[in-house]
Protein backbone atom coordinates (compact mmCIF):
# COMPACT_ATOMS: atom_id res chain seq x y z
CA UNK A 1 0.00 0.00 0.00
CA UNK A 2 2.70 2.48 0.77
CA UNK A 3 4.55 1.93 -2.75
CA UNK A 4 1.22 3.13 -4.27
CA UNK A 5 -0.26 6.05 -2.15
CA UNK A 6 3.50 7.55 -2.76
CA UNK A 7 2.86 7.09 -6.58
CA UNK A 8 -0.08 8.45 -6.07
CA UNK A 9 0.78 11.39 -3.93
CA UNK A 10 3.62 11.90 -6.51
CA UNK A 11 1.22 12.33 -9.41
CA UNK A 12 -1.66 14.24 -7.44
CA UNK A 13 1.24 16.96 -6.05
CA UNK A 14 2.00 17.02 -9.70
CA UNK A 15 -1.07 17.78 -11.05
CA UNK A 16 -1.57 20.45 -7.97
CA UNK A 17 1.50 22.20 -8.95
CA UNK A 18 -0.16 22.63 -12.01
CA UNK A 19 -2.69 24.22 -10.94
CA UNK A 20 -0.70 26.35 -8.33
CA UNK A 21 0.63 27.98 -11.20
CA UNK A 22 -2.40 28.40 -12.88
CA UNK A 23 -3.22 30.02 -9.43
CA UNK A 24 -0.21 32.30 -9.98
CA UNK A 25 -1.51 33.43 -13.07
CA UNK A 26 -4.90 34.29 -12.49
CA UNK A 27 -3.76 36.03 -9.33
CA UNK A 28 -1.49 38.37 -11.09
CA UNK A 29 -3.84 39.15 -14.03
CA UNK A 30 -6.49 40.22 -10.97
CA UNK A 31 -3.45 42.66 -9.57
CA UNK A 32 -0.27 43.65 -11.74
CA UNK A 33 -1.06 42.63 -15.52
CA UNK A 34 -1.51 45.15 -17.62
CA UNK A 35 -4.83 44.78 -19.59
CA UNK A 36 -3.63 44.01 -23.09
CA UNK A 37 -1.97 41.02 -21.78
CA UNK A 38 -5.82 39.25 -21.22
CA UNK A 39 -5.71 37.17 -24.48
CA UNK A 40 -2.41 35.53 -24.26
CA UNK A 41 -3.14 34.73 -20.30
CA UNK A 42 -6.09 33.07 -21.27
CA UNK A 43 -4.55 30.84 -23.65
CA UNK A 44 -1.95 30.13 -21.17
CA UNK A 45 -4.67 29.50 -18.00
CA UNK A 46 -7.02 26.99 -21.00
CA UNK A 47 -3.61 24.96 -21.49
CA UNK A 48 -2.91 24.59 -17.51
CA UNK A 49 -5.91 23.72 -17.32
CA UNK A 50 -6.55 21.40 -19.81
CA UNK A 51 -3.70 19.95 -18.56
CA UNK A 52 -4.01 19.26 -15.28
CA UNK A 53 -7.64 17.58 -16.13
CA UNK A 54 -5.97 15.17 -18.95
CA UNK A 55 -3.39 14.40 -16.05
CA UNK A 56 -6.20 13.74 -13.10
CA UNK A 57 -8.42 11.73 -15.03
CA UNK A 58 -5.65 9.12 -16.18
CA UNK A 59 -6.12 5.42 -16.31
CA UNK A 60 -3.14 5.42 -14.11
CA UNK A 61 -4.78 7.44 -11.62
CA UNK A 62 -7.72 5.67 -11.86
CA UNK A 63 -5.85 1.89 -11.28
CA UNK A 64 -3.96 3.70 -8.18
CA UNK A 65 -7.31 4.48 -6.47
CA UNK A 66 -8.72 1.13 -7.24
CA UNK A 67 -6.46 -0.51 -5.71
CA UNK A 68 -5.78 1.69 -2.82
CA UNK A 69 -9.72 2.14 -2.36
CA UNK A 70 -9.18 -2.02 -1.25
CA UNK A 71 -6.25 -1.65 0.79
CA UNK A 72 -7.19 1.42 2.79
CA UNK A 73 -10.77 -0.37 3.84
CA UNK A 74 -9.30 -0.93 7.38
CA UNK A 75 -8.18 2.17 8.05
CA UNK A 76 -9.87 4.79 10.14
CA UNK A 77 -12.15 6.76 8.31
CA UNK A 78 -10.64 10.18 9.23
CA UNK A 79 -7.01 8.73 8.58
CA UNK A 80 -4.88 11.01 6.00
CA UNK A 81 -4.53 8.47 3.85
CA UNK A 82 -8.50 6.95 3.79
CA UNK A 83 -10.00 10.25 3.04
CA UNK A 84 -6.74 11.08 0.27
CA UNK A 85 -8.14 8.16 -1.42
CA UNK A 86 -12.09 8.58 -0.33
CA UNK A 87 -12.00 12.18 -1.75
CA UNK A 88 -9.38 12.03 -4.66
CA UNK A 89 -11.60 9.61 -6.08
CA UNK A 90 -15.22 10.95 -5.62
CA UNK A 91 -13.12 14.48 -7.25
CA UNK A 92 -12.18 11.46 -10.12
CA UNK A 93 -15.20 9.92 -10.56
CA UNK A 94 -16.73 13.38 -10.99
CA UNK A 95 -14.04 14.40 -13.45
CA UNK A 96 -14.04 11.54 -15.62
CA UNK A 97 -17.85 12.12 -16.48
CA UNK A 98 -17.47 15.40 -18.23
CA UNK A 99 -16.03 14.84 -21.62
CA UNK A 100 -13.13 16.72 -22.73
CA UNK A 101 -15.03 18.59 -25.55
CA UNK A 102 -17.37 20.27 -22.73
CA UNK A 103 -14.23 21.02 -20.95
CA UNK A 104 -12.88 23.25 -24.45
CA UNK A 105 -16.01 24.75 -24.61
CA UNK A 106 -16.48 25.78 -21.77
CA UNK A 107 -13.65 27.55 -21.84
CA UNK A 108 -13.83 29.19 -25.29
CA UNK A 109 -17.63 30.24 -24.08
CA UNK A 110 -16.46 31.60 -20.70
CA UNK A 111 -13.67 33.33 -22.59
CA UNK A 112 -16.06 35.17 -25.01
CA UNK A 113 -18.81 35.76 -22.41
CA UNK A 114 -16.26 37.64 -19.98
CA UNK A 115 -15.51 40.13 -22.55
CA UNK A 116 -19.08 40.62 -23.84
CA UNK A 117 -19.80 40.80 -20.07
CA UNK A 118 -17.53 43.73 -19.18
CA UNK A 119 -18.87 45.59 -22.39
CA UNK A 120 -22.38 44.95 -21.55
CA UNK A 121 -22.06 46.02 -17.95
CA UNK A 122 -20.20 49.41 -18.69
CA UNK A 123 -22.91 50.04 -21.58
CA UNK A 124 -25.69 48.59 -19.26
CA UNK A 125 -26.94 46.53 -22.60
CA UNK A 126 -27.87 43.01 -21.91
CA UNK A 127 -29.39 42.14 -25.11
CA UNK A 128 -25.35 41.90 -25.61
CA UNK A 129 -24.88 39.49 -23.83
CA UNK A 130 -27.46 37.61 -23.65
CA UNK A 131 -26.22 35.37 -26.30
CA UNK A 132 -23.81 34.55 -24.16
CA UNK A 133 -25.81 33.84 -21.57
CA UNK A 134 -27.87 31.28 -23.63
CA UNK A 135 -24.74 29.14 -24.59
CA UNK A 136 -23.13 29.28 -20.69
CA UNK A 137 -26.69 27.77 -19.93
CA UNK A 138 -26.52 25.28 -22.59
CA UNK A 139 -23.11 23.97 -21.51
CA UNK A 140 -23.98 24.08 -17.85
CA UNK A 141 -27.08 22.10 -18.62
CA UNK A 142 -25.15 19.24 -20.44
CA UNK A 143 -22.60 19.38 -17.87
CA UNK A 144 -25.61 18.58 -15.30
CA UNK A 145 -26.65 15.99 -17.51
CA UNK A 146 -22.94 14.40 -18.18
CA UNK A 147 -22.42 14.74 -14.18
CA UNK A 148 -26.26 13.29 -13.29
CA UNK A 149 -28.39 14.01 -10.44
CA UNK A 150 -31.21 12.72 -8.68
CA UNK A 151 -33.74 15.20 -8.08
CA UNK A 152 -33.27 18.68 -9.64
CA UNK A 153 -31.07 19.26 -12.79
CA UNK A 154 -29.66 22.20 -10.21
CA UNK A 155 -28.29 19.19 -7.71
CA UNK A 156 -25.71 18.34 -10.29
CA UNK A 157 -24.03 21.80 -10.24
CA UNK A 158 -24.27 22.72 -6.59
CA UNK A 159 -22.52 19.63 -6.19
CA UNK A 160 -19.36 21.18 -8.09
CA UNK A 161 -19.06 24.14 -5.01
CA UNK A 162 -21.23 21.97 -2.21
CA UNK A 163 -20.12 18.61 -2.13
CA UNK A 164 -23.45 16.42 -1.12
CA UNK A 165 -25.66 19.41 -0.45
CA UNK A 166 -29.33 19.23 -2.36
CA UNK A 167 -31.31 21.90 -3.88
CA UNK A 168 -33.98 20.96 -1.74
CA UNK A 169 -32.74 21.22 1.28
CA UNK A 170 -31.32 25.10 0.20
CA UNK A 171 -34.77 25.58 -0.58
CA UNK A 172 -36.05 24.64 2.71
CA UNK A 173 -33.25 26.40 4.64
CA UNK A 174 -34.06 29.74 2.33
CA UNK A 175 -37.76 29.60 2.88
CA UNK A 176 -37.19 29.50 6.24
CA UNK A 177 -35.07 32.54 6.60
CA UNK A 178 -37.49 34.16 3.91
CA UNK A 179 -39.89 33.90 6.54
CA UNK A 180 -38.43 35.61 8.84
CA UNK A 181 -35.96 38.07 7.13
CA UNK A 182 -38.49 40.02 5.10
CA UNK A 183 -40.77 41.19 7.89
CA UNK A 184 -37.64 42.36 10.03
CA UNK A 185 -36.50 44.06 6.64
CA UNK A 186 -39.24 45.56 6.46
CA UNK A 187 -39.34 46.78 10.05
CA UNK A 188 -35.86 47.97 10.13
CA UNK A 189 -36.52 50.19 6.94
CA UNK A 190 -39.04 52.18 8.52
CA UNK A 191 -37.04 53.23 11.31
CA UNK A 192 -34.36 53.58 9.18
CA UNK A 193 -33.49 56.84 10.19
CA UNK A 194 -32.59 55.46 13.65
CA UNK A 195 -29.12 54.71 12.43
CA UNK A 196 -27.02 57.73 9.93
CA UNK A 197 -23.95 56.34 8.10
CA UNK A 198 -22.65 59.41 6.73
CA UNK A 199 -19.55 59.44 9.34
CA UNK A 200 -18.24 56.62 7.22
CA UNK A 201 -18.53 58.66 3.91
CA UNK A 202 -16.09 60.99 4.73
CA UNK A 203 -12.78 61.64 2.99
CA UNK A 204 -10.38 58.64 4.83
CA UNK A 205 -7.06 58.87 3.52
CA UNK A 206 -6.39 55.57 1.19
CA UNK A 207 -3.00 55.09 2.11
CA UNK A 208 -4.29 55.45 6.07
CA UNK A 209 -6.93 53.06 5.35
CA UNK A 210 -4.10 50.61 4.21
CA UNK A 211 -2.38 50.72 6.64
CA UNK A 212 -4.65 50.18 9.55
CA UNK A 213 -6.38 46.98 7.44
CA UNK A 214 -2.99 45.99 7.56
CA UNK A 215 -2.56 46.32 11.22
CA UNK A 216 -5.95 43.85 11.36
CA UNK A 217 -4.72 41.65 9.62
CA UNK A 218 -1.89 41.34 11.63
CA UNK A 219 -3.78 41.16 14.88
CA UNK A 220 -6.15 38.71 13.55
CA UNK A 221 -2.73 36.48 13.18
CA UNK A 222 -2.61 36.81 9.23
CA UNK A 223 0.82 36.19 9.09
CA UNK A 224 2.81 37.96 6.89
CA UNK A 225 5.71 35.80 6.35
CA UNK A 226 3.20 33.13 4.93
CA UNK A 227 1.81 35.75 2.62
CA UNK A 228 0.45 39.48 1.30
CA UNK A 229 -1.71 41.83 0.77
CA UNK A 230 -2.52 43.79 -2.76
CA UNK A 231 -5.05 45.81 -4.60
CA UNK A 232 -7.49 44.03 -6.81
CA UNK A 233 -10.69 45.32 -8.52
CA UNK A 234 -13.01 42.71 -6.72
CA UNK A 235 -11.54 41.53 -3.51
CA UNK A 236 -10.36 37.53 -3.32
CA UNK A 237 -8.05 35.16 -1.68
CA UNK A 238 -5.96 32.80 -3.37
CA UNK A 239 -3.24 30.23 -2.16
CA UNK A 240 -0.30 28.56 -3.73
CA UNK A 241 1.02 26.94 -0.73
CA UNK A 242 0.12 26.78 3.36
CA UNK A 243 3.40 29.22 3.53
CA UNK A 244 2.01 31.68 0.33
CA UNK A 245 -1.29 33.02 0.84
CA UNK A 246 -2.74 36.50 -0.91
CA UNK A 247 -5.77 38.52 -0.33
CA UNK A 248 -6.93 41.45 -1.54
CA UNK A 249 -8.66 44.15 -0.93
CA UNK A 250 -10.00 47.62 -2.64
CA UNK A 251 -9.66 51.28 -0.97
CA UNK A 252 -12.06 54.02 -1.78
CA UNK A 253 -11.41 57.45 -0.01
CA UNK A 254 -15.13 58.33 0.50
CA UNK A 255 -16.41 54.67 0.99
CA UNK A 256 -14.51 54.06 4.78
CA UNK A 257 -16.62 50.20 5.09
CA UNK A 258 -15.08 48.86 1.64
CA UNK A 259 -11.08 48.29 2.39
CA UNK A 260 -11.53 47.39 6.06
CA UNK A 261 -14.24 44.97 5.71
CA UNK A 262 -12.63 43.53 2.01
CA UNK A 263 -9.51 43.11 4.47
CA UNK A 264 -11.21 41.31 7.38
CA UNK A 265 -13.42 39.21 4.61
CA UNK A 266 -10.18 37.80 2.99
CA UNK A 267 -8.70 37.28 6.06
CA UNK A 268 -11.14 35.22 7.42
CA UNK A 269 -10.47 33.02 3.94
CA UNK A 270 -6.32 33.50 4.64
CA UNK A 271 -6.15 31.97 8.09
CA UNK A 272 -8.16 28.71 6.83
CA UNK A 273 -5.66 28.87 4.03
CA UNK A 274 -2.86 29.41 6.34
CA UNK A 275 -4.22 27.00 8.75
CA UNK A 276 -4.16 24.23 6.88
CA UNK A 277 -1.37 21.03 7.69
CA UNK A 278 1.53 21.28 5.87
CA UNK A 279 1.48 17.32 5.85
CA UNK A 280 -1.42 17.78 3.70
CA UNK A 281 -0.06 20.09 1.41
CA UNK A 282 0.12 19.31 -2.93
CA UNK A 283 -2.59 17.17 -2.18
CA UNK A 284 -6.71 17.12 -2.82
CA UNK A 285 -6.85 17.35 0.49
CA UNK A 286 -5.26 20.54 1.56
CA UNK A 287 -8.18 23.05 0.57
CA UNK A 288 -11.36 24.36 2.08
CA UNK A 289 -14.12 21.41 2.43
CA UNK A 290 -16.30 23.41 0.27
CA UNK A 291 -17.13 27.20 -0.88
CA UNK A 292 -19.78 27.25 1.95
CA UNK A 293 -17.34 26.40 4.45
CA UNK A 294 -14.98 28.77 3.26
CA UNK A 295 -17.60 31.50 3.14
CA UNK A 296 -18.05 30.81 7.03
CA UNK A 297 -14.82 31.72 7.92
CA UNK A 298 -14.65 34.94 6.04
CA UNK A 299 -18.29 35.78 7.23
CA UNK A 300 -17.36 34.38 10.82
CA UNK A 301 -14.34 37.49 10.83
CA UNK A 302 -15.84 40.07 8.69
CA UNK A 303 -19.64 40.00 10.93
CA UNK A 304 -19.14 38.29 13.92
CA UNK A 305 -15.77 39.96 14.98
CA UNK A 306 -15.39 42.86 12.85
CA UNK A 307 -18.79 44.69 13.26
CA UNK A 308 -19.31 43.71 16.70
CA UNK A 309 -19.29 45.86 19.46
CA UNK A 310 -16.34 44.72 21.12
CA UNK A 311 -14.39 44.55 18.10
CA UNK A 312 -14.95 48.12 18.09
CA UNK A 313 -14.62 48.79 21.54
CA UNK A 314 -10.64 47.49 21.50
CA UNK A 315 -10.37 49.64 17.63
CA UNK A 316 -12.17 52.52 17.80
CA UNK A 317 -10.03 54.50 19.91
CA UNK A 318 -7.20 53.49 17.52
CA UNK A 319 -9.16 54.43 14.92
CA UNK A 320 -9.00 57.97 16.08
CA UNK A 321 -5.71 58.39 16.72
CA UNK A 322 -5.53 57.49 12.92
CA UNK A 323 -8.36 60.14 11.65
CA UNK A 324 -9.19 62.81 14.27
CA UNK A 325 -10.74 65.28 12.09
CA UNK A 326 -13.38 62.52 9.99
CA UNK A 327 -13.96 61.34 13.66
CA UNK A 328 -13.52 64.53 16.15
CA UNK A 329 -17.35 64.55 18.43
CA UNK A 330 -18.02 60.74 16.58
CA UNK A 331 -18.64 58.11 20.16
CA UNK A 332 -17.99 54.40 19.97
CA UNK A 333 -22.00 53.99 19.91
CA UNK A 334 -22.37 56.11 16.60
CA UNK A 335 -19.75 54.20 15.12
CA UNK A 336 -20.52 51.28 15.72
CA UNK A 337 -24.01 51.52 14.47
CA UNK A 338 -22.84 53.72 11.52
CA UNK A 339 -21.07 50.31 10.36
CA UNK A 340 -24.25 47.86 10.95
CA UNK A 341 -26.17 50.26 9.19
CA UNK A 342 -29.26 48.16 7.57
CA UNK A 343 -30.64 49.65 4.32
CA UNK A 344 -31.55 47.59 0.93
CA UNK A 345 -29.42 48.28 -1.95
CA UNK A 346 -28.72 47.20 -5.56
CA UNK A 347 -25.31 45.71 -5.12
CA UNK A 348 -24.92 42.18 -3.44
CA UNK A 349 -21.42 42.62 -2.38
CA UNK A 350 -22.03 46.29 -0.77
CA UNK A 351 -25.43 44.26 1.00
CA UNK A 352 -25.50 44.74 4.84
CA UNK A 353 -25.73 41.62 7.08
CA UNK A 354 -29.87 41.25 7.40
CA UNK A 355 -30.61 42.31 3.44
CA UNK A 356 -27.39 40.15 2.10
CA UNK A 357 -28.99 36.89 1.78
CA UNK A 358 -32.00 38.26 0.23
CA UNK A 359 -29.74 39.41 -2.99
CA UNK A 360 -28.55 35.13 -2.89
CA UNK A 361 -32.61 34.18 -3.02
CA UNK A 362 -32.84 36.02 -6.15
CA UNK A 363 -30.11 34.44 -7.94
CA UNK A 364 -30.90 30.70 -6.77
CA UNK A 365 -34.70 30.99 -7.76
CA UNK A 366 -33.18 32.52 -11.56
CA UNK A 367 -30.76 30.02 -11.71
CA UNK A 368 -33.08 27.06 -11.36
CA UNK A 369 -35.98 28.69 -13.64
CA UNK A 370 -32.80 29.04 -16.25
CA UNK A 371 -31.55 25.37 -15.96
CA UNK A 372 -35.16 24.04 -15.86
CA UNK A 373 -35.95 26.53 -19.10
CA UNK A 374 -38.93 27.84 -17.25
CA UNK A 375 -37.81 31.57 -18.04
CA UNK A 376 -36.85 32.65 -21.62
CA UNK A 377 -33.50 34.75 -21.16
CA UNK A 378 -35.07 37.88 -23.11
CA UNK A 379 -37.28 37.96 -20.22
CA UNK A 380 -34.71 37.71 -17.58
CA UNK A 381 -34.27 41.43 -16.69
CA UNK A 382 -37.80 41.78 -16.02
CA UNK A 383 -37.24 38.59 -13.77
CA UNK A 384 -34.96 40.08 -11.97
CA UNK A 385 -36.44 43.58 -11.39
CA UNK A 386 -39.66 41.78 -10.06
CA UNK A 387 -37.61 39.87 -7.77
CA UNK A 388 -35.81 43.07 -6.77
CA UNK A 389 -39.27 44.50 -5.98
CA UNK A 390 -40.27 41.65 -4.28
CA UNK A 391 -37.01 40.72 -1.50
CA UNK A 392 -35.79 44.36 -1.32
CA UNK A 393 -38.89 47.23 -2.42
CA UNK A 394 -36.47 49.07 -4.73
CA UNK A 395 -35.77 48.27 -8.55
CA UNK A 396 -32.65 48.68 -10.34
CA UNK A 397 -32.47 52.10 -12.73
CA UNK A 398 -30.59 49.42 -15.48
CA UNK A 399 -29.12 46.27 -16.01
CA UNK A 400 -25.64 47.36 -14.90
CA UNK A 401 -26.87 47.71 -11.19
CA UNK A 402 -29.34 44.82 -11.81
CA UNK A 403 -28.53 41.24 -13.37
CA UNK A 404 -25.11 42.27 -14.88
CA UNK A 405 -23.67 43.20 -11.12
CA UNK A 406 -21.88 40.21 -10.91
CA UNK A 407 -18.79 37.63 -12.69
CA UNK A 408 -20.28 34.56 -12.30
CA UNK A 409 -22.63 33.70 -15.36
CA UNK A 410 -19.98 34.86 -17.28
CA UNK A 411 -17.82 32.56 -15.86
CA UNK A 412 -19.65 29.98 -16.33
CA UNK A 413 -20.69 29.31 -12.90
CA UNK A 414 -23.39 28.07 -12.39
CA UNK A 415 -24.96 26.78 -9.08
CA UNK A 416 -22.04 28.75 -6.88
CA UNK A 417 -24.32 31.34 -5.32
CA UNK A 418 -25.50 29.30 -2.42
CA UNK A 419 -22.93 28.98 -1.34
CA UNK A 420 -22.56 32.46 -0.08
CA UNK A 421 -25.64 32.13 2.41
CA UNK A 422 -24.48 28.79 3.81
CA UNK A 423 -21.71 30.41 4.24
CA UNK A 424 -23.47 32.90 6.65
CA UNK A 425 -25.53 31.01 8.45
CA UNK A 426 -22.88 28.33 9.02
CA UNK A 427 -20.53 31.30 10.40
CA UNK A 428 -23.05 31.66 13.53
CA UNK A 429 -23.01 27.93 14.30
CA UNK A 430 -19.71 27.46 14.09
CA UNK A 431 -19.00 30.97 16.18
CA UNK A 432 -21.99 29.68 18.91
CA UNK A 433 -20.24 26.56 19.39
CA UNK A 434 -16.86 28.37 19.96
CA UNK A 435 -18.63 30.66 22.74
CA UNK A 436 -19.68 27.71 24.14
CA UNK A 437 -16.68 25.59 24.76
CA UNK A 438 -14.83 29.46 25.06
CA UNK A 439 -17.17 31.54 26.63
CA UNK A 440 -14.66 34.46 27.51
CA UNK A 441 -13.77 34.97 23.50
CA UNK A 442 -16.06 38.28 23.76
CA UNK A 443 -14.10 39.81 26.50
CA UNK A 444 -10.70 38.33 24.77
CA UNK A 445 -12.09 40.66 21.80
CA UNK A 446 -12.06 43.74 23.07
CA UNK A 447 -8.91 43.51 24.17
CA UNK A 448 -7.70 42.73 20.67
CA UNK A 449 -6.98 39.12 21.57
CA UNK A 450 -7.88 37.05 18.50
CA UNK A 451 -5.56 34.15 18.86
CA UNK A 452 -7.99 32.20 21.31
CA UNK A 453 -10.93 32.02 18.77
CA UNK A 454 -8.74 31.29 16.01
CA UNK A 455 -6.56 28.91 17.48
CA UNK A 456 -10.04 26.87 18.73
CA UNK A 457 -11.23 27.48 14.64
CA UNK A 458 -7.72 25.77 14.14
CA UNK A 459 -8.31 23.09 16.05
CA UNK A 460 -11.85 22.48 15.00
CA UNK A 461 -11.88 23.44 10.96
CA UNK A 462 -8.39 24.06 9.49
CA UNK A 463 -6.93 21.21 10.43
CA UNK A 464 -9.05 18.65 8.37
CA UNK A 465 -8.76 20.42 5.07
CA UNK A 466 -11.22 18.88 2.41
CA UNK A 467 -11.11 15.60 5.20
CA UNK A 468 -15.02 15.87 5.27
CA UNK A 469 -17.91 16.87 3.39
CA UNK A 470 -19.31 20.02 4.77
CA UNK A 471 -22.33 17.96 6.13
CA UNK A 472 -19.87 15.91 8.00
CA UNK A 473 -17.62 19.00 9.41
CA UNK A 474 -20.86 20.60 10.44
CA UNK A 475 -22.59 17.71 12.42
CA UNK A 476 -18.47 17.13 13.93
CA UNK A 477 -17.63 20.21 14.70
CA UNK A 478 -21.13 21.69 16.25
CA UNK A 479 -23.44 18.13 16.80
CA UNK A 480 -26.06 19.48 14.70
CA UNK A 481 -26.95 20.27 10.99
CA UNK A 482 -26.73 22.65 8.44
CA UNK A 483 -29.77 25.67 10.32
CA UNK A 484 -31.07 29.21 9.69
CA UNK A 485 -32.18 29.41 13.06
CA UNK A 486 -29.36 30.22 15.15
CA UNK A 487 -28.40 33.27 11.97
CA UNK A 488 -31.99 34.63 12.32
CA UNK A 489 -32.24 34.54 16.19
CA UNK A 490 -28.66 36.70 16.07
CA UNK A 491 -29.83 39.51 13.71
CA UNK A 492 -33.24 39.57 15.84
CA UNK A 493 -30.49 40.40 18.83
CA UNK A 494 -28.13 42.15 17.30
CA UNK A 495 -30.38 44.39 14.98
CA UNK A 496 -33.41 44.61 17.44
CA UNK A 497 -30.92 46.57 19.78
CA UNK A 498 -29.97 48.74 16.83
CA UNK A 499 -32.84 49.72 15.77
CA UNK A 500 -34.94 49.42 19.10
CA UNK A 501 -37.06 46.56 17.34
ZN1 LIG B 1 -15.68 35.22 0.62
Amino acid sequence: MEEKLRELKTRLGEIKDIETAASVLAWDQMTYMPPAGTAARAEQLATLQKTAHALFVSDEIGHLLEELQTETEGLDYDSDEASLVRVTARDYERERKIPDWLVAEMAKATALAHNAWVQARAESNYPHFQPHLQKIVDLNIQMAEALGYQGRIYDALLDLFEPEMKTAQVAQVFDELKTELLPLVRAITEEKDAVDDDILFRDYDEEKQWAFGLEVLRQMGFDFERGRQDKSAHPFTTSFSTNDVRVTTRVYRNRFRTALFGSIHEGGHALYEQGLRPVLERTPLCEGASLGIHESQSRLWENLVGRSRGFWTFYFPRLKEIFPEQLDGVDLETFYRAANKVEPSMIRVEADEVTYNLHIFLRFELENDMLEEKAKLSDLPEAWNAKMKDYLGIVPANDAEGLLQDIHWSSGTIGYFPTYALGTLLSVQFYNQALAEIPEIPAQIERGEFAPLRTWLQEHIYVHGKKFTPAELVKRVTGSELSARPFVEYIRAKYGDIYGL
